[in-house]
């Protein structure tokens, strides 16, 4: 806009931490009441104050403040925000054409994605790929392709599960509040089995992934009926639930146990998929294949696309106008996904994300030592977690401290995310554009946030 005197983001913003109002500030708490008489109170916001821009490891808000940046918008702006190579390739597609429906005319830039995420994703054998718009509609299409190829209804979940908010991803998803309550009567067909927890499993760790397979055999087995059973849907590390990684060895026993009943595995890798755990999806840790994978947060810089990579003859399986939507694949969102491969390439962001996460499980590990508050790290690459419980080793979930550590972080200039199915999880998505200073005075902000309120908890 000519005259626009709106701040520019992307890398060049000024990398520094900055607080010069109470939070949120004035000018956000004014918006704030706009939005009050705008927009449902079901919209909520982790820390409302609103941006103007945002690039590198901050976010600058209309007060003039500049948090660093742990939550990525969610797991979203992986390569940073207004990342170069997003916005350029962006920019110049807005100016050729904005849509034109890939159903009604297709164009090139669509099939570049497709051809890269075949070429990535872990999925054995020739490979398709179908574009929708959110992690949602993935995971929801996932779904449809994995019924339509086996001709069986069940689907198979577990404990902690996230999968989206439409009425088959709410149904998939484990937590009642707020996802769910008020919402039913949910989809049918959905089935719910124990996720390996290893940190709360009831009889240890060290049984968590054969117990918890064994749970899913049985009730495939007995319950479902193995060839009622369309696919188990998991997320290789589960997102909203709390960043919760399986114990080792349940993948793989989980794609054991689907391949030998001719169940598909879904992996959801809408939150861990494009790089965030240090790989490219986060199957690969375990080498396990899924037969179909889900992506969406980080895939597009921000800009709205999910997708669903599958094993050609599943895919296949759909007739013509079976998949798809008007907005799917939209030529502006693939120039920006396209642009997130290549700074994913370009930067080495693979490997910059196993140096973020080794920076963070080294000083978060040494702040669970100080404060037992905080029972449980973990998490792979740049997305870990700090689990809060109550001071007295029982474990006890501890949702009020979490909330309150993460409003001190937010007072003092770093954005951090809650999770969990008790809420008593604070997760760390830092943009892998991040500076190592930013990423240390960061974790130096939460460990004060840590240490202030742990004092108040005992
Ligand atoms: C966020 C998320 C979804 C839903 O994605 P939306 O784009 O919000 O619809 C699905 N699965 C997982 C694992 C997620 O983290």
């Amino acid at each position: 806009m000519p005259g626009d005197s709106r701040p520019v983001g992307g890398p060049g913003l000024k990398q520094v931490r900055r607080i010069v109002t109470e939070i949120p500030g004035p000018r956000s708490r004014e918006q704030l009441a706009r939005q009050r008489g705008l927009v449902p109170a079901g919209v909520g916001a982790a820390l409302p104050v609103f941006v103007e821009a945002a690039g590198g490891g901050v976010v600058v808000d209309a007060d003039g403040n500049s948090f660093i940046d742990f939550g990525s918008g969610i797991a979203v702006t992986t390569v940073g925000n207004s990342a170069p190579a997003v916005a350029e390739r962006a920019a110049a597609q807005l100016r050729r054409f904005t849509h034109t429906c890939f159903l009604v005319n297709p164009y090139a830039s669509y099939l570049d994605v497709c051809e890269k995420l075949n070429a990535l994703a872990p999925v054995p054998g020739e490979k398709r790929t179908l574009l929708v718009n959110s992690g949602a509609e993935a995971v929801e299409n996932a779904v449809k392709v994995a019924r339509a190829a086996t001709g069986r209804p069940a689907v198979v979940v577990f404990d902690h599960a996230f999968h989206g908010r439409t009425l088959l991803t709410m149904t998939l998803t484990a937590k009642n509040r707020p996802y769910k309550h008020g919402f039913g009567p949910f989809a049918p067909e959905v089935h719910r089995a124990p996720m390996a927890y290893p940190y709360r499993w009831p009889t240890g760790p060290e049984h968590c992934a054969e117990e918890a397979a064994d749970a899913l055999e049985d009730l495939l087995d007995r319950q479902v009926g193995a060839d009622n059973a369309a696919a188990v849907v998991v997320e290789p590390i589960q997102g909203e639930g709390g960043f919760i990684v399986p114990a080792p060895g349940f993948l793989p026993r989980v794609a054991e146990i689907c391949r030998a009943r001719g169940i598909l595995l879904i992996a959801d890798e809408v939150q861990t998929g494009i790089a965030r755990t240090g790989r490219m999806f986060a199957c690969e840790h375990e080498g396990v294949q899924p037969d179909l994978i889900t992506a969406a947060k980080g895939l597009a810089g921000g800009l709205p696309l999910g997708a669903v990579t599958g094993r050609a003859e599943l895919m296949d399986a759909v007739p013509a106008g079976g998949l798809g939507g008007t907005f799917s694949g939209n030529p502006v969102a693939c120039e920006a996904a396209l642009g997130v491969f290549a700074e994913i390439e370009a930067n080495d962001l693979v490997e910059r994300a196993l140096e973020i996460g080794d920076t963070m499980l080294d000083r978060l590990t040494d702040l669970s030592d100080a404060h037992p508050v905080i029972g449980d790290v973990r998490g792979r690459g740049a997305m870990i977690a700090v689990e809060l419980v109550e001071p007295f080793g029982t474990r006890v979930p501890a949702p009020d401290l979490a909330g309150r550590i993460a409003r001190r972080c937010h007072a003092e200039g770093l954005l951090v995310l809650t999770a969990g199915s008790h809420s008593n999880v604070l997760r760390f998505l830092p943009p892998l554009s991040i500076s190592d200073a930013l990423l240390e005075e960061g974790l130096s902000i939460l460990g004060e946030a840590v240490a202030k309120e742990a004092a108040f908890a005992v």
